[in-house]
């Protein structure tokens, strides 16, 4: 999975694992960094290594694999310091993603659909196609929903298809208890959290409404006074879309070693090429993210610039 995993990432991981087992392989998770303490009660999550933490392990089990499944992202450099371990491994690599643009030569198999609401329900197709479907017990709904909610950003997003509806009848149809789920994901923050939150929106958002935008810019004293760790973060990007005629936020986070940045948009503008264009990253139509080794001023500046020169998109609206 990609590194600082989100819900797809691990719940699409996770799941394929779960299925994977039933097979009797040997199968190990490996997350390239840490992740959010929101995941830590998916199934197996326990056993995952964090490459960083565990890199002799890690580095063992990739060289010695037969098979490598990258789940939730497609080119090698969103795996990090994994990066190269990856690229040197002798066993067949397989792709199984929805992000635009695969780095498809490090790729021996693989499965790339830009229109999929997210790798879980790929994970899924994968299993029913496989003709297995038989084995999708509940450990495995429970790590294929997270991924699929999370991705659909609770099933709002146009992503969220008729085939997303229908995984998740075939799912509770299993005995899938979907309200656990969301409890897991959405109520277990800390206080120190929810008053974090108070302070952004109150002393770190900026309006833009003559480009329709919102940027919300969080120095690091924030990050330490409110202890923020991993995953506290997430979602919060979304916050100024709820603004009437909102149509692209951005957050940018002073993570010490690097600025952090989220693009979210609604409708026709392409946040995955603005994203590449200005902050050497990439993503989807309407979510993605990069960073920046320039200062938080630096970047806020350059956030700036960057949706002046989209003016004529940014101000004209096409939902
Ligand atoms: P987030 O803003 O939640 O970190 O990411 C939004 C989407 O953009 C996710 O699908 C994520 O995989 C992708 N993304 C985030 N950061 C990067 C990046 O630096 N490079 C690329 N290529 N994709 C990113
Ligand atoms: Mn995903």
């Amino acid at each position: 999975m990609h590194q600082k995993p989100d819900g797809d990432a691990m719940g699409s991981t996770l799941g394929l694992y779960h299925f994977l087992i039933q097979f009797g392989h040997e199968v190990t998770v490996i997350s390239p960094t840490n992740w959010a303490s929101f995941l830590n009660w998916m199934p197996g999550c326990k056993t995952v290594l964090d490459f960083e933490r565990d890199t002799v392990k890690s580095n063992s089990l990739i060289e010695n694999a037969d098979w490598i499944f990258c789940l939730d992202f497609n080119t090698m450099a969103r795996t990090k310091r994994m990066e190269d371990s990856l690229l040197n491994a002798k066993g067949a690599k397989i792709l199984i993603d929805h992000h635009q643009e695969p780095q498809t030569e490090v790729f021996q198999f693989g499965c790339s659909d830009t229109s999929k609401s997210s790798t879980a329900e790929m994970v899924y197709d994968f299993i029913i196609s496989s003709g297995q479907g038989e084995k999708i017990n509940d450990d495995i709904a429970q790590c294929l929903y997270a991924g699929v909610m999370t991705d659909t950003g609770s099933f709002r997003f146009p992503s969220t298809s008729s085939s997303v509806h229908h995984l998740v009848g075939d799912l509770l149809a299993r005995g899938l208890k979907h309200n656990v789920i969301h409890e897991a994901l959405y109520d277990n923050f800390s206080e120190n959290r929810l008053r974090f939150i108070g302070n952004v929106l109150q002393n770190r958002m900026e309006m833009f409404y003559e480009y329709n935008a919102a940027l919300i810019a969080i120095p690091k004293e924030d990050l330490i006074k409110y202890d923020i760790k991993t995953g506290d973060t997430e979602g919060l990007v979304n916050y100024p879309l709820s603004i009437e005629g909102i149509k692209l936020a951005a957050i940018v986070i002073d993570r010490g070693e690097e600025r952090k940045c989220s693009f979210r948009s609604k409708g026709s503008f392409d946040v995955n090429t603005f994203a590449r264009k200005y902050f050497e990253g990439g993503g989807h139509f309407n979510a993605a993210g990069g960073q920046s080794k320039e200062s938080l001023e630096g970047v806020v500046a350059k956030f700036k610039k960057a949706i002046a020169e989209n003016k004529d998109q940014l101000s004209t609206y096409q939902f």
